[in-house]
């Protein structure tokens, strides 16, 4: 069959001369670029924005809402669908109070924030000392690679470089400040290190103080403080308050993961990265739980089945990473992050947390129900431990603009704008245009469209040239357009272009669908990142 279809392109010439792309990038895309391409061409737009806009809130517009729903799609499919022992939920954004109280939320889900006097701007005090060291461990790097001195050991790099020691100096003192929770230290240390405010340029800095990212309402019509109630900051406490619900009616055993894709909610202190810190947004999280003592294990296994999740996309290993946590959660005994090259440098995109059986003893303790697995195997009751998953999903929203937005120069000095998502994560599968809007051309694309319905979502227009109409078709990242004319009335063949390479060929109508549906198909996708 495949040989058939070969022999059809190769049978058929294009109508329009190929136009060959030089591999070369232009340029670095930055941060603004996705921010008005992703408003341009209907995929962000920021949220009321007739009202001057709410900050850090978006919308998803028409493409944008597709290559979400793909993401997820993606993700729920990979990882509930195609595991036997896990199973998802959808748990209401509303929950008991004491919910937030028994997961720590209340007491310690703060942000240290500090204000520049001068400019009144604000920052996260630990985002402040972080970027320090890394500029100071940077610079130093790069001194010591002048001085070839890269593999140096640890000793002579603090010798050879002032930057360098000064950057150790500065984690280790900022590693001892967190884990005492001591923030005063925290100030003492910005001033030490002189960190000056981007904006003012001074070192005027107020003391830090600890703000809560909770969300607050009240339920029902008195406003008691009884009747508080908080947004979720996360999905996972409704899976771990669900634990002996699904358990059960499930019928899971030991090792299983429960998942769920949702809202989340948090009043971020810092949020001017566009999606990237939002206080609405969406996270897509799975709690796994397993026998105690054997949390390191599948710990392990789960950052390799998620790594291997982000390099099926297609991205290049150099742009993922683990950094591991220096500072762990109250309730974690090891956490590691998968971070990505964004355009604002290596950042969090993923947390693969081993929670321990802080949540579950924590809800039993605070509800007075016993939350616990009866192993049958050890014949003996536990409360599990938990290997947790969670991703944001604007944020990876973001990670899959970053890494397919480009900006080309074509052999003949023209420059495009493409967008090479991988084609299952697509907005739009195919567009079909008629080359013309007359002749009968319209109606025979219409036809066509209507036999193409499943392999995906199509777009049909007719307006402006077809070189226009081919790379705003590029700049939402459609991996194929047809093209329909006068011979397609003749003798029913069309000619098809892909994105990537932008080469064109002839081939019949009744190849379209499968050409197209084999090209999109979401099981390429999930093959890559499941197999072994
Ligand atoms: P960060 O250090 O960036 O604030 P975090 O460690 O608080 O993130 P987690 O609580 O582990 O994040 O949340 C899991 C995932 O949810 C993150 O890896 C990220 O992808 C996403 N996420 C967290 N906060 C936000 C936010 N404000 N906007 C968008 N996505 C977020």
């Amino acid at each position: 069959m495949i040989s058939g279809i070969i022999g059809f392109l190769v049978k058929y010439n294009s109508i329009f001369p190929k136009s060959k792309i030089s591999l070369r990038i232009m340029a670095e895309i930055d941060l603004q670029k996705i921010v008005s391409h992703c408003k341009e061409y209907g995929f962000i737009f920021p949220s009321s924005e007739i009202y001057d806009n709410l900050g850090a809130v978006y919308d998803y517009g028409p493409f944008g809402v597709e290559l979400k729903n793909q993401i997820k799609e993606y993700w729920w499919k990979s990882m509930v669908q195609m595991h036997e022992n896990i199973v998802g939920i959808d748990a209401a954004i509303f929950m008991h109070p004491t919910t937030w109280k028994a997961s720590g939320h209340v007491d310690s889900f703060s942000d240290p924030l500090i204000d520049n006097k001068d400019s009144k701007k604000r920052y996260r005090a630990d985002v402040l000392l972080e970027e320090k060291i890394d500029k100071l461990k940077e610079k130093g790097e790069k001194e010591l690679a002048k001085k070839n001195l890269s593999q140096a050991s640890e000793e002579e790099k603090v010798k050879a470089s002032r930057d360098y020691a000064k950057g150790l100096a500065l984690e280790e003192a900022y590693k001892q400040a967190a884990e005492a929770a001591d923030f005063k230290r925290y100030k003492e240390l910005i001033e030490e290190y002189e960190i000056v405010c981007e904006v003012s340029g001074s070192k005027n800095w107020t003391d830090v103080r600890q703000f809560n990212l909770m969300f607050n309402t009240q339920l029902g019509s008195v406003s008691e403080e009884s009747n508080t109630i908080y947004l979720r900051p996360e999905t996972a406490q409704g899976i771990f308050v669900n634990f002996l619900n699904v358990q059960k009616t499930a019928r899971m055993k030991i090792p299983f993961g429960i998942a769920q894709i949702g809202k989340a909610f948090r009043n971020e202190i810092v949020a001017r990265q566009f999606i990237f810190r939002m206080r609405e947004f969406e996270q897509m999280e799975m709690q796994f739980f397993v026998r105690p003592g054997t949390q390191k294990e599948w710990f392990d296994k789960w950052k390799q089945t998620r790594l291997k999740w982000h390099l099926a996309l297609g991205t290049s290993p150099e742009k993922l990473r683990f950094h591991v946590h220096e500072k762990l959660a109250h309730y974690a005994d090891a956490a590691e992050d998968i971070q990505f090259r964004f355009p604002i440098g290596f950042k969090e995109l993923e947390g693969i947390h081993s929670r321990t059986d802080f949540d579950l003893s924590e809800h039993q303790k605070y509800s007075g129900k016993k939350l616990q697995y009866f192993d049958s195997e050890l014949n003996q009751n536990y409360v599990p431990y938990v290997i947790e998953t969670s991703i944001g999903l604007d944020r990876m929203f973001l990670r899959v603009m970053s890494d397919a937005l480009k900006e080309e120069t074509l052999e003949n000095g023209e420059t495009r704008t493409v967008l090479n998502i991988p084609p299952a994560l697509a907005p739009i599968k195919v567009a079909v245009l008629p080359l013309v809007k007359k002749d009968g051309l319209p109606e025979k694309a219409r036809e066509i469209i209507n036999t193409l319905k499943f392999v995906g979502r199509t777009f049909y227009e007719e307006k402006d040239s077809i070189g226009k109409r081919y790379r705003r078709m590029d700049a939402i990242g459609t991996p194929y357009c047809i093209t329909v004319d006068h011979q397609t009335l003749e003798d029913n063949t069309v000619t098809i272009r892909e994105r990537d390479t932008m080469q064109q060929d002839r081939i019949a109508i009744s190849e379209i669908e499968k050409i197209v549906g084999s090209k999109v198909d979401m099981n390429n996708l999930l093959r890559k990142a499941l197999e072994h």
